[in-house]
């Protein structure tokens, strides 16, 4: 990841209150009929649709075969000074005789220098919240999974497993994140990391055990533990080929239940993430069903329902060491000779939630259901859908250090121009106020609906619009958008690129983004492009449904461009409209622009769901 994005985590810029001033209540008229249309939106139901697609988070490179080793058990592993977060503030797990960490949110505010004295001590020992402390029980959470911003990121799951955590240790949770601590962290975080701890744990059916190492960091009142072993981490991408990642996976599972019990941290809820985690409620079941862990209560969230951890059942069953009786056709086995990691770990677990209502909905139809549909009608009752937020403190477009010129909501309209500009003049575009800027920040696979964009390509060049696509991923839609970028010269621009910087600057300068996927569990992007006012056009999918309300022609509500249907032809009409509307009604549509920057798509509302979750499921310990 670029380490513009880093310095933005690590050194937030200073955050001003939000302005409103002559535009308010042009903006809160409308966020009324909004906001109650959204409320009656999430009482429907998902779905009609299709599906497939290939893989995204699996790339062919072998993992090196881990060694053989000596064994020793890790329940019998020598205890460091055990230390439970329940009972000790986070700070103080960070081991005394270790490099100072760095606590960005503790450092003096910029805007300290320029108060009187009292206040700069309020600023120093009280950092502002994201929300106020609340009331209520008390509960441990430990986040299991594979990728966490900013150590580690391909996807949305990395965003979520920042933000979720940091949301909640404001609202009165002690929270844990288990990581495996790849070689391609980068150094600046490698290098504040302590050491806790080291034992060796059997995994595999033959008894061959492995070296867990814990390393820890505290930020933000969040502890991270990175699950160290240079056999199964060393590689220089979190994932590889299926064959390398299904034993790197088991192994991390494992090791992260050993190390919860070597720390002798047992928190009230496990919550594991997507495949790579899945085993984890498996595990707790059979093999550490007689540790303390055991009390805990595991909820899995799936991110991605298209990645599941499928392998013959001799591998699985191998370097799990799972007994023999969880490879049923309940659990993990998925036909005579597969195994599925993901399926057994939504029969173990306590609680299985979704990134959205409508995907909810939708994973239960054999359309989106990937081969568990089936599976998931079966365990419907224990299944919810919560919908992602994005984080304030990165996505801000008064504060973010990325932007040409930073704004809100009471000069976006301006200012939105003048981040246009530059991003024309940046990507040699035309330089032209008036021209209908289309933004496409994605994965270039085809769940994302590219064969769609293709197809409509030519139809939607004309020489009032321009298109910047910013992507990677397969080379067939690399190829296509470099073709069109050479047919448009100056009217598209294809970045076949990952870069953080320029994905903030294309949310800022489009006027719409594109997000005309062909299933999206929930979907950052569209959020995104809201609060930074700029109009989302999406199919309505997953959490593309359930967080962008369609434009009404008549009363002009809503806050984006959308289709239902799987089809090029609605996705051009799709957006037509906005271009009409943008070109013909330009006073609704910054009326528009300012409801979305307005909507609240933060962490808030969602984070509380997961509490209430969290204490539904231990509702018997008061
Ligand atoms: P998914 O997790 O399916 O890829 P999401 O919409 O949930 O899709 O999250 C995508 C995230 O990755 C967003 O934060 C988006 O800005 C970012 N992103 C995607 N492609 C790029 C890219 N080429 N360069 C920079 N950021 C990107």
């Amino acid at each position: 990841m670029p380490n513009t994005k880093e310095a933005a985590v690590t050194e937030p810029a200073e955050k001003p209150a939000k302005k409103r001033g002559a535009n308010k209540a042009a903006a809160d008229a409308p966020k009324k009929r909004a906001s109650s249309k959204a409320a009656s939106r999430t009482k429907e139901t998902a779905p009609e649709v299709k599906s497939a697609e290939a893989p995204k988070r699996q790339r062919a490179r072998k993992a090196p075969a881990p060694k053989a080793e000596d064994i020793t058990m890790p329940e019998t592993a020598p205890q460091l000074p055990r230390e439970s977060a329940q009972e000790a503030p986070a700070e103080d797990i960070s081991a005394p005789e270790t490099p100072v960490l760095e606590m960005p949110i503790e450092t003096a505010p910029e805007t300290a220098e320029t108060v009187p004295e009292p206040i700069q001590e309020e600023a120093k020992s009280m950092p502002e919240p994201y929300f106020a402390p609340q009331p209520g029980p008390r509960r441990s959470v430990v986040f299991i999974g594979s990728e966490c911003y900013p150590f580690v990121k391909t996807g949305g799951l990395a965003d979520v497993m920042y933000a979720l955590p940091k949301a909640l240790s404001r609202m009165n949770c002690d929270v844990k994140v288990i990581l495996p601590r790849y070689a391609c962290i980068p150094w600046e975080y490698q290098c504040k990391m302590v050491y806790r701890g080291e034992f060796q744990m059997p995994l595999c059916s033959d008894g061959r055990s492995f070296y867990v190492g814990i390393m820890e960091y505290v930020w933000d009142g969040v502890v991270y533990d990175f699950i160290d072993n240079q056999e199964f981490f060393s590689d220089g991408n979190p994932y590889t080929s299926i064959i390398g990642d299904i034993p790197k996976f088991c192994f991390f599972s494992k090791a992260a239940l050993a190390a919860l019990n070597y720390m002798d941290w047992i928190p009230d809820v496990i919550h594991c993430h997507d495949w790579q985690a899945a085993l984890v409620p498996v595990y707790l079941r059979t093999l550490f069903q007689t540790t303390p862990l055991s009390r805990a209560k595991t909820m899995l969230t799936i991110h991605n329902l298209r990645f599941q951890g499928v392998y013959n059942i001799p591998t699985i069953r191998y370097w799990s060491g799972l007994p023999n009786f969880v490879f049923n056709k309940d659990a993990l086995s998925q036909n005579w000779l597969d195994a599925n990691m993901l399926k057994g770990g939504l029969t173990y677990c306590n609680m299985i939630t979704t990134v959205s209502n409508t995907y909810a909905g939708e994973i239960q139809t054999p359309e989106y259901g990937e081969t568990l549909d089936a599976h998931l009608r079966y365990h419907s009752g224990k299944l919810r859908g919560i919908v992602n937020g994005i984080d304030y403190d990165i996505w801000n477009p008064w504060t973010d250090p990325m932007l040409h010129t930073n704004y809100d909501i009471t000069n976006v309209l301006p200012r939105k121009k003048e981040n246009k500009r530059a991003l024309q003049e940046e990507l040699g575009l035309w330089q032209d106020d008036h021209k209908f800027v289309i933004g496409l920040i994605s994965r270039l696979t085809n769940q994302k609906g590219l064969d769609l964009v293709n197809a409509i390509l030519p139809q939607i060049m004309d020489e009032h619009t321009q298109v910047v696509v910013l992507g990677t991923g397969d080379k067939g839609y690399e190829d296509a958008f470099r073709y069109y970028e050479n047919a448009y010269r100056g009217n598209l621009c294809a970045n076949i690129m990952y870069d953080e910087g320029r994905a903030h600057r294309i949310y800022a300068g489009a006027d719409a983004l594109l997000v005309p996927s062909k299933f999206e569990p929930c979907g950052l992007t569209q959020l995104i492009g809201m609060h930074y006012g700029t109009i989302p056009i999406v199919r309505e999918t997953g959490g593309l449904k359930d967080t962008v309300q369609p434009h009404n022609e008549f009363t002009h509500d809503g806050n984006g461009f959308t289709f239902d249907r799987y089809d090029p032809g609605l996705l051009l009409d799709a957006i037509n409209r906005a271009k009409t509307f943008y070109f013909t009604n330009r006073y609704c549509w910054d009326e528009m622009v300012q409801r979305d920057m307005d909507k609240n798509v933060s962490w808030e509302n969602s984070a509380w769901q997961y509490r209430n979750l969290y204490l539904e499921l231990t509702a018997d310990r008061g």
